[in-house]
């Protein structure tokens, strides 16, 4: 017998709070991405779309999969920022819950979020729209969720989902494969299964810099948890281990492990106490390590008077847009500027005055260029040089390589400005705040990043997957500036977070 069309609704509210930035606005949310209805669905069957890959995926993979019926609801996302504002937030929930009541009754919900939002006046707004889901679509609705690996996971969001599906790369490249996983997991509950989950956190707030999943204790950790999870494949669906995101400052901060079991919530809970024991018991291999800008400054100009040397790429590990940053610190350029580098493509900077500047003066016009002139903040400070356009460009492109692959990116009006002449410092400036993940941030300008002898990025691991075929491992710093996402820790003054918390607090113990 057919499957009759189940009626799944779609929905997503995405951000990655970082407590110590600016409060996100609906205006940011509506600037970025911000759709309701049809628009969903008819943007995520596009080959090239503005969605999170995870949503198309999803829609395509059930499209895919059998008849169904899209209820598409809500769909919003603004680029790592502050708290979300608390009206808009509420808003956003109002509008999911009446379109799901006026939609009753619904077989499934899929929720594209992120995981670690904070609002002005909540700090589990993720657990508060999955709880108001699940009231108002009853407990026989099958509902899944994908979230970034840099969640942080409440009780209250496991209660309130069938599965909860994270990332498992970083950089993040598999959106796809867990959209896919979602909808397939979705149909196997259409056909009887009733999934168990179980969420074991721990008192561990890795640096984000040891998050990294290509090496190091969390990729490693992440395998584990693959492997187990093939080997008891009759009984568990899904292992995520999420990272979390520090700079949320919540309370249910920390690494945690959620385990999806395909009936049995006991052996679900087992093998995610069994992951979490391993993470604790590697818990010191959990260390950041980084450069001092002015060994950065030291190895640009190496490598820039010595051709033969492999180049090198540095990244702004404290400015990470991706992360909250404010894209708009100057600690690496001024300091490469005083010591008149060469051979640097730096980028990007966020400064539409600055781009608005040199889109009003034409390229090849020579200027005093004054970063920050909008105003200064604790990080980001006034910066003045003399700059000569070099190319114009009204920041839109499609991304082509690591996580903005076929994204379609709008950055406004950009300029590429040159320092210290020909061969000096070329400084991308852009009007949207993004991280600088992707070459297309150079290669729009008709830049070519293999004649650069060092490249500076504010993004802090994403740039790994977009910049790998330069730049392998080996040839990737991080570099300790100053800011809102710098990975030290001890630097900033936390309010919420769980304590005692490894390693801030070096003495914490965990048992399981
Ligand atoms: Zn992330």
């Amino acid at each position: 017998m057919p499957q009759q069309s189940k009626r799944v609704a779609l929905c997503g509210v995405i951000l990655e709070s970082n407590a110590f930035s600016p409060v996100a606005r609906e205006q940011d949310f509506r600037a970025a991405l911000y759709m309701e209805g049809p628009e969903i669905v008819t943007e995520a069957r596009q080959a090239v779309s503005r969605l999170p890959r995870e949503m198309a995926a999803f829609v395509q993979a059930m499209d895919a999969t059998g008849p169904w019926t899209p209820v598409p609801l809500l769909l919003t996302g603004c680029p790592p920022w502050g708290p979300i504002e608390g009206g808009f937030f509420a808003r956003c929930v109002a509008r999911i819950v009446a379109g799901l009541r006026a939609e009753a009754p619904l077989d499934g919900v899929y929720i594209a979020n992120h995981g670690a939002m904070v609002a002005t006046d909540d700090g589990d707004p993720d657990g508060t729209l999955m709880a108001a889901i699940r009231e108002a679509v009853g407990t026989d609705a099958a509902m899944v969720t994908t979230l970034d690996l840099h969640a942080n996971i409440s009780a209250r969001m496991v209660a309130a989902t069938d599965a909860i599906i994270g990332y498992q790369t970083n950089p993040h490249v598999d959106q796809v494969q867990r959209g896919e996983e979602a909808a397939l997991l979705m149909r196997q509950m259409f056909f009887g299964m009733r999934p168990r989950q179980a969420l074991v956190r721990l008192p561990l707030v890795p640096p984000s810099t040891t998050l990294l999943t290509a090496a190091g204790p969390y990729g490693e950790l992440i395998d584990y948890g693959q492997r187990r999870s093939r080997e008891l494949a009759g009984d568990i669906v899904n292992v995520s281990v999420f990272g979390n995101f520090a700079f949320s400052d919540t309370p249910k901060n920390g690494l945690a492990v959620v385990v999806t079991a395909r009936a049995d919530g006991e052996k679900a809970a087992g093998l995610a106490t069994e992951i979490a024991a391993r993470a604790w018991q590697n818990r010191a291999a959990f260390r950041r390590e980084m450069m001092t800008i002015g060994d950065a400054v030291d190895l640009a100009a190496a490598v820039a008077n010595e051709p033969q040397r492999p180049a090198v790429i540095f990244s702004d590990a404290g400015d990470n847009p991706g992360g909250g940053g404010e894209g708009r610190t100057t600690w690496l350029l001024a300091a490469l500027a005083a010591a008149s580098a060469s051979g640097v493509y730096y980028g990007a900077f966020f400064d539409p005055e600055l781009a608005a500047e040199a889109h009003g003066l034409g390229e090849g016009a020579a200027f005093d260029a004054v970063f920050n002139r909008a105003g200064e903040t604790e990080f980001c400070k006034r910066f003045e040089a003399k700059a000569r356009v070099l190319r114009l460009s009204d920041g839109e492109m499609v991304g082509r390589l690591g996580i903005y692959r076929n994204r379609l990116m709008k950055l406004g009006p950009s300029a590429a400005l040159e320092f210290g002449g020909t061969g000096g410092i070329i400084v991308i400036v852009i009007s949207a705040r993004q991280q600088t993940a992707d070459p297309m941030f150079f290669e729009m300008f008709g830049l070519d990043i293999a004649q650069a002898r060092s490249v500076c990025v504010k993004s802090r691991g994403h740039f790994r997957a977009g910049f790998a075929p330069w730049f392998p491992s080996g040839q990737v710093f991080e570099v300790d500036t100053a800011g809102l996402t710098s990975p030290v820790l001890e630097r900033f003054q936390w309010r919420n977070l769980p304590r005692p918390v490894y390693p801030l607090d070096p003495d914490t113990t965990w048992t399981p």
